[in-house]
Order: C-alpha cells, then sequence, then structure tokens
C-alpha cells in the first residue's frame, strides 16, 4: 500500500513561483532591483557567526523596535517568515473546517491556498470592472461562517487600491467576531495620499473597534525577500495566537538582524523606492501610449489585463529573456525594475505591438 495524502490536496495547483531563467531579466516577484545596502551585509556578515546558535524564537529585538517604530504594543506584534507564512498563520488562528475566509479575486494566489491548506473554506468577490476592490459587495458575502477577510491594499497583482474613508467605514459595517487582514506588502510604494496608512489607522482603532490586523514585509521595499521576515500588527489575543500556530524558530537569525539594520537605514531604502515609483510612471505613460490597457498602479508593478493574449505576451516577453507573471487568460503582471531593465521590457513590449 502506498502512502497516503489528504484527498482535498489533489485539486490544489500550489504556488506558482516566478521562473528563474539564467541571464533573463526578472519581472516575474515584484522584487527592488537593488541589492542591500553595505551595512546591512555587513550585519548579516556578522551574525553567520553565529548560526550553530538557534535564533531567538521571540524576534525580541526586532519585535521592540517595531514596537518603537509604530508606536504599537509588543503585545500586539507578531513576526513571521515571510508575511506569506503570517497569512497562512492568522488563517490558522481564525478557521476550523466549516469556516470560511473572503477575499477579493483577483488577489494574491496565495490566500486560497493557505485557505484549502488549512481546511477552511474560501469565499470570493470579483474585483471590480476597474480592477478595484468591490468592498460593499464583500460586506454583502460576509456570512455567518466569515472569520477572516483580506483586503490586499495596494491589491497584488493589480496595483488598484482601497482609499482610507472606504475602508474605515467597512471596518466600521463588519460584524464582530470577523477579522480584517489589511496586506499592505506594497505599502512603501503608495503615492496616493487618499489610500492612508494602516499602521496609523491600526492605532486609531484599536480604542474603539479591534477587528483590523496589519501586515507589513521586509521582502519588497526593503529588499530582503531571500532572508524570509515579515510582521503583523493585531489584537492581543489574535498575536497570541499568531505565536501558537507558528513553527518554532521559523524567523532566523539573520532575518532578523537584517531586518534591524535595515530599519536603521529606513529612509536610504525608502528613497529607493521613490526611483521606484518614478519609473512606474515612466513605464505605465509608455504602455499606454503603445496601446496597453494599463489601471493606475500604486504597487512597484503594472497589470496588464490582456486577457486571452496574456499567454503569447508572456511567450514574446520570454523570448526576448523577459520573465513576467502570467495569470493565463486574465492577464500579466509586471514588476517595475531599474530604468534600463525596464527599458528592456518596454522595447518588447514596443515590437509586440508592432507585430
Ligand atoms: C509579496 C507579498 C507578500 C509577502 O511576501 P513575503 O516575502 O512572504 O513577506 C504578502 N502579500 C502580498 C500581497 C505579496 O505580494
Amino acid at each position: 500500500m502506498t502512502a497516503r495524502t489528504r484527498a482535498d490536496l489533489d485539486s490544489l495547483a500550489g504556488y506558482v513561483p516566478g521562473r528563474s531563467i539564467p541571464g533573463a531579466v526578472r519581472l516575474a516577484s515584484n522584487e527592488v532591483p537593488a541589492g542591500p545596502l553595505p551595512s546591512v551585509i555587513a550585519a548579516i556578515s556578522v551574525a553567520a557567526a553565529g548560526v550553530n546558535r538557534y535564533p531567538d524564537d521571540q524576534a525580541t529585538a526586532l519585535v521592540d523596535r517595531l514596537a518603537l517604530r509604530w508606536d504599537v504594543p509588543p503585545t500586539q506584534l507578531a513576526v513571521g517568515c515571510g508575511s506569506s507564512m503570517l497569512c497562512q498563520q492568522l488563517v490558522q488562528a481564525t478557521c476550523g473546517p466549516a469556516d470560511e475566509v473572503l477575499f477579493a479575486w483577483r488577489s494574491f494566489e496565495l490566500y486560497p491556498i493557505i485557505t484549502q491548506v488549512a481546511g477552511a473554506r474560501l469565499r470570493t468577490v470579483p474585483l471590480r470592472a476597474d480592477h478595484s476592490h468591490d468592498l460593499a459587495a464583500m460586506l454583502g458575502a460576509i456570512t455567518p461562517a466569515t472569520r477572516l477577510v483580506f483586503v490586499c491594499n495596494p491589491n497584488n497583482p493589480t496595483g488598484t487600491v482601497v482609499r482610507g474613508e472606504e475602508l474605515v467605514a467597512f471596518l466600521d459595517a463588519v460584524p464582530d467576531g470577523v477579522l480584517v487582514v489589511l496586506d499592505e506588502a506594497y505599502h512603501e510604494f503608495v503615492t496616493d495620499p487618499a489610500v492612508g496608512d494602516g499602521m496609523a489607522l491600526y492605532r486609531r482603532r484599536g480604542r474603539d473597534r479591534d477587528n483590523l490586523a496589519v501586515l507589513r514585509t521586509f521582502s519588497k521595499a526593503y529588499g530582503l525577500a531571500g532572508l524570509r521576515v515579515g510582521y503583523c500588527a493585531a489584537p492581543e489575543p489574535v498575536a497570541a495566537a499568531l505565536g501558537k500556530v507558528s513553527v518554532p524558530f521559523s524567523v532566523n537569525s539573520l532575518a532578523q538582524v537584517a531586518a534591524l539594520a535595515s530599519l536603521d537605514v529606513e529612509d536610504e531604502l525608502l528613497a529607493r523606492c521613490r526611483g521606484v515609483v518614478a519609473e512606474r510612471a515612466r513605464v505605465r505613460a509608455e504602455l499606454l501610449a503603445l496601446g496597453y490597457p494599463v489601471p493606475d498602479s500604486q504597487a512597484n508593478f503594472v497589470w496588464l489585463p490582456l486577457g486571452e493574449q496574456t499567454a503569447t505576451f508572456t511567450e514574446h516577453c520570454l523570448a526576448h529573456k523577459i520573465v513576467i507573471r502570467p495569470f493565463p487568460g486574465d492577464g500579466a503582471r509586471v514588476t517595475i525594475s531599474d530604468p534600463s531593465e525596464n527599458d528592456t521590457f518596454l522595447a518588447a513590449a514596443r515590437e509586440w505591438r508592432c507585430e
């Protein structure tokens, strides 16, 4: 007899990471193009000498630093092995088998996967025609079984945003017992002042209704995707439950020191993000001029809703050694990189239009 795995996993496709092709331009994973700053590399190198020891399971120094940074009590902060794992922990911490997780679709590909893996049920609400969240419809889709709602802001992969006022109205209207998780993986690239800051919103709301959790990551703006560290601000009982469902030592010691060192040079890292934002405007303007439909993006990528042409466009880019992220039949997500890589992509996009 062969070993048996869960039958419900047979239908699960699994997460598809961006393809890694030697020498290709990587625009599939929303990484920042520049490597870590020298001080961050130095901190990692020093910590490397101590990796015979287990890391601090509580990541005390990092949690305390984040508590100061955001003026949130350490008991309301949890760090995780990337905010991806915190997404999974949030579902595990809130949902049993009959419970539901609600999110917009299309959104982050990981949400349906972790929901199914946790054995919870998923319910999705289509994005509006402009590719943004339909919070009114999401509110209507909440059932007595709903325990968690993901709101990805800006939304991966469309780059669209939920504005602060809409979000507050949504949070006020959500029934008791439902946790709203604001996934702000791309917050540092937002320039629209109407969007607001989830961490500031979190601080304000704690006083009246604590149904909000906010996710941030060091993978995108802070350039530490390879080290896997993110964090979550959540009401104390939720933060405590996140600790219970985590695998011990999942945030490694190099990640902890690199995150601290990155906070020391935050201004410089955020200045680099402004360069990406400038490129975002340039790339979008050129794509629009070429006739591509491109919704306004507040993240470090753009969304090309190419529908049935998505696969051929992706193949065309691959033929030019450019890896983008296709969602076949729907659209392609293209990371904004440095000017030279963006030019390489724009040249391929121009050629495809002329074919
Ligand atoms: C990239 C991303 C994350 C987190 O990535 P980690 O590397 O796991 O921290 C979370 N949510 C969204 C929507 C993302 O795109």
